[in-house]
Protein backbone atom coordinates (compact mmCIF):
# COMPACT_ATOMS: atom_id res chain seq x y z
CA UNK A 1 0.00 0.00 0.00
CA UNK A 2 1.37 3.69 -0.72
CA UNK A 3 2.25 5.76 1.74
CA UNK A 4 0.91 9.40 1.83
CA UNK A 5 -0.69 11.31 -1.40
CA UNK A 6 0.78 12.95 -4.50
CA UNK A 7 0.78 16.72 -5.21
CA UNK A 8 -2.90 16.73 -6.96
CA UNK A 9 -2.18 20.69 -8.23
CA UNK A 10 -3.96 20.56 -11.35
CA UNK A 11 -1.87 21.10 -14.36
CA UNK A 12 -5.22 22.49 -15.89
CA UNK A 13 -7.88 24.86 -15.40
CA UNK A 14 -10.44 23.64 -17.91
CA UNK A 15 -13.03 22.52 -15.50
CA UNK A 16 -14.39 19.66 -17.48
CA UNK A 17 -11.05 18.33 -17.62
CA UNK A 18 -10.90 18.64 -14.07
CA UNK A 19 -13.70 17.46 -13.06
CA UNK A 20 -13.43 13.90 -15.08
CA UNK A 21 -10.11 13.30 -13.55
CA UNK A 22 -9.92 9.90 -11.51
CA UNK A 23 -8.20 11.28 -7.90
CA UNK A 24 -5.96 9.50 -6.40
CA UNK A 25 -7.42 6.38 -3.89
CA UNK A 26 -7.57 7.61 0.02
CA UNK A 27 -4.60 5.04 0.82
CA UNK A 28 -5.18 6.02 4.88
CA UNK A 29 -8.16 6.47 6.49
CA UNK A 30 -8.50 7.49 10.20
CA UNK A 31 -11.36 7.20 12.06
CA UNK A 32 -11.89 9.52 15.33
CA UNK A 33 -13.97 7.17 17.74
CA UNK A 34 -15.55 9.04 20.76
CA UNK A 35 -17.50 4.93 21.45
CA UNK A 36 -20.56 7.26 21.21
CA UNK A 37 -23.65 5.26 18.40
CA UNK A 38 -22.75 8.43 16.80
CA UNK A 39 -19.15 7.57 15.71
CA UNK A 40 -19.68 4.23 15.09
CA UNK A 41 -21.94 5.61 12.72
CA UNK A 42 -19.06 7.43 11.02
CA UNK A 43 -17.01 4.44 11.04
CA UNK A 44 -19.54 2.08 9.45
CA UNK A 45 -19.32 4.90 6.70
CA UNK A 46 -15.12 4.79 7.02
CA UNK A 47 -15.81 0.92 6.10
CA UNK A 48 -17.49 1.55 2.49
CA UNK A 49 -14.90 3.74 1.95
CA UNK A 50 -11.74 1.31 2.95
CA UNK A 51 -12.92 -1.27 1.10
CA UNK A 52 -13.87 0.57 -1.96
CA UNK A 53 -10.03 2.39 -1.51
CA UNK A 54 -8.42 -0.84 -0.33
CA UNK A 55 -6.96 1.86 2.55
CA UNK A 56 -5.14 1.93 5.62
CA UNK A 57 -7.72 2.02 8.62
CA UNK A 58 -6.92 3.84 11.87
CA UNK A 59 -8.73 4.02 14.60
CA UNK A 60 -7.89 6.74 17.57
CA UNK A 61 -9.81 7.86 20.70
CA UNK A 62 -8.48 11.05 22.76
CA UNK A 63 -8.53 10.77 26.80
CA UNK A 64 -8.02 13.89 28.03
CA UNK A 65 -6.52 14.63 31.79
CA UNK A 66 -8.36 15.99 34.33
CA UNK A 67 -8.20 19.61 35.38
CA UNK A 68 -7.49 19.85 38.98
CA UNK A 69 -6.96 22.77 41.33
CA UNK A 70 -3.30 22.86 43.07
CA UNK A 71 -3.60 21.52 47.03
CA UNK A 72 -2.06 24.30 47.81
CA UNK A 73 -5.08 26.61 46.42
CA UNK A 74 -7.68 24.03 47.87
CA UNK A 75 -6.33 21.83 50.82
CA UNK A 76 -9.73 20.15 50.79
CA UNK A 77 -9.59 18.83 47.33
CA UNK A 78 -8.51 15.33 46.67
CA UNK A 79 -5.26 14.57 46.09
CA UNK A 80 -4.36 15.05 42.40
CA UNK A 81 -2.52 11.53 42.24
CA UNK A 82 -6.59 10.13 42.18
CA UNK A 83 -7.25 12.01 39.33
CA UNK A 84 -4.35 10.81 37.73
CA UNK A 85 -5.29 7.10 38.62
CA UNK A 86 -8.81 7.72 37.55
CA UNK A 87 -7.46 9.10 33.56
CA UNK A 88 -4.72 5.86 33.67
CA UNK A 89 -8.17 3.76 34.85
CA UNK A 90 -10.07 5.60 31.56
CA UNK A 91 -7.23 5.21 28.96
CA UNK A 92 -6.86 1.60 29.66
CA UNK A 93 -10.52 1.00 29.36
CA UNK A 94 -10.14 2.83 26.36
CA UNK A 95 -7.30 0.66 24.87
CA UNK A 96 -9.62 -2.66 25.85
CA UNK A 97 -12.62 -1.15 24.08
CA UNK A 98 -10.46 -0.08 21.07
CA UNK A 99 -8.90 -3.44 20.82
CA UNK A 100 -12.15 -5.62 20.83
CA UNK A 101 -13.75 -2.85 18.43
CA UNK A 102 -10.63 -3.49 15.81
CA UNK A 103 -10.66 -6.81 16.01
CA UNK A 104 -14.49 -7.17 15.74
CA UNK A 105 -13.87 -5.56 12.35
CA UNK A 106 -14.44 -7.39 9.30
CA UNK A 107 -11.37 -5.32 7.72
CA UNK A 108 -7.54 -6.68 7.85
CA UNK A 109 -5.28 -3.20 7.80
CA UNK A 110 -6.40 -1.55 10.93
CA UNK A 111 -4.41 -0.34 12.86
CA UNK A 112 -5.83 1.62 16.49
CA UNK A 113 -4.43 3.76 19.54
CA UNK A 114 -5.72 5.62 22.62
CA UNK A 115 -3.94 9.31 22.93
CA UNK A 116 -3.32 11.31 25.27
CA UNK A 117 -5.09 15.02 24.90
CA UNK A 118 -7.67 17.01 23.52
CA UNK A 119 -9.56 15.16 20.25
CA UNK A 120 -8.85 17.66 18.12
CA UNK A 121 -4.98 17.99 18.93
CA UNK A 122 -4.68 13.97 18.99
CA UNK A 123 -6.58 13.49 15.74
CA UNK A 124 -4.62 16.67 13.89
CA UNK A 125 -1.32 15.36 15.09
CA UNK A 126 -1.79 11.72 14.45
CA UNK A 127 -3.02 12.79 11.07
CA UNK A 128 0.25 15.00 10.27
CA UNK A 129 2.59 12.23 11.59
CA UNK A 130 1.12 9.20 9.87
CA UNK A 131 0.28 10.71 6.44
CA UNK A 132 -3.37 10.21 6.76
CA UNK A 133 -5.37 11.63 3.34
CA UNK A 134 -9.30 11.51 4.72
CA UNK A 135 -10.26 12.02 8.39
CA UNK A 136 -13.51 10.76 9.03
CA UNK A 137 -15.18 12.07 12.13
CA UNK A 138 -19.52 12.49 13.82
CA UNK A 139 -20.87 15.70 13.52
CA UNK A 140 -21.90 15.30 17.27
CA UNK A 141 -21.02 13.73 19.66
CA UNK A 142 -20.62 13.02 24.10
CA UNK A 143 -21.33 17.21 23.79
CA UNK A 144 -24.73 16.99 22.41
CA UNK A 145 -26.66 18.70 19.42
CA UNK A 146 -27.46 21.42 20.72
CA UNK A 147 -25.20 23.11 17.86
CA UNK A 148 -25.08 22.15 14.03
CA UNK A 149 -21.39 20.80 14.27
CA UNK A 150 -19.79 19.43 17.19
CA UNK A 151 -16.58 21.21 18.35
CA UNK A 152 -14.41 18.60 17.56
CA UNK A 153 -15.74 18.26 13.84
CA UNK A 154 -15.04 21.88 13.31
CA UNK A 155 -12.23 22.24 15.19
CA UNK A 156 -10.91 19.75 12.83
CA UNK A 157 -12.34 21.04 9.41
CA UNK A 158 -10.75 24.29 9.91
CA UNK A 159 -7.25 23.05 10.67
CA UNK A 160 -6.68 19.64 8.61
CA UNK A 161 -4.41 19.39 5.97
CA UNK A 162 -6.33 16.62 4.25
CA UNK A 163 -9.67 16.11 3.15
CA UNK A 164 -12.57 15.14 6.38
CA UNK A 165 -15.62 13.55 6.03
CA UNK A 166 -18.01 14.88 8.63
CA UNK A 167 -20.48 11.96 8.87
CA UNK A 168 -24.21 13.18 10.10
CA UNK A 169 -25.97 12.19 12.88
CA UNK A 170 -28.29 8.23 12.47
CA UNK A 171 -31.57 9.24 12.03
P1 LIG B 1 -18.19 16.35 19.75
O1 LIG B 1 -17.18 17.42 19.52
O2 LIG B 1 -18.16 15.80 21.16
O3 LIG B 1 -19.56 16.78 19.30
O4 LIG B 1 -17.77 15.08 18.87
C1 LIG B 1 -17.85 15.06 17.46
C2 LIG B 1 -17.05 13.91 16.93
O5 LIG B 1 -15.67 14.09 17.28
C3 LIG B 1 -17.39 12.51 17.45
O6 LIG B 1 -18.48 11.91 16.74
C4 LIG B 1 -16.10 11.77 17.21
O7 LIG B 1 -15.97 11.40 15.82
C5 LIG B 1 -15.05 12.84 17.51
N1 LIG B 1 -14.59 12.80 18.91
C6 LIG B 1 -15.15 13.42 19.99
N2 LIG B 1 -14.49 13.12 21.11
C7 LIG B 1 -13.47 12.30 20.75
C8 LIG B 1 -12.43 11.64 21.47
N3 LIG B 1 -12.29 11.74 22.79
N4 LIG B 1 -11.56 10.87 20.77
C9 LIG B 1 -11.68 10.75 19.42
N5 LIG B 1 -12.65 11.34 18.71
C10 LIG B 1 -13.53 12.10 19.35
Amino acid sequence: MREGREDVSPTTEDPVELANRKPDPYRHILVALDFTPHSSHALARALELVRLHDSKLSLIHAVENSFYPDLGYDPLMIDPGEFAELDQQIHDQAVLRMEQLAKSLDYADVQHDVLWGTPKSAVLSYAEAQKVDLIVVGSHGRHGIAKLLGSTAVAIVHSARCDVFVVRLAE
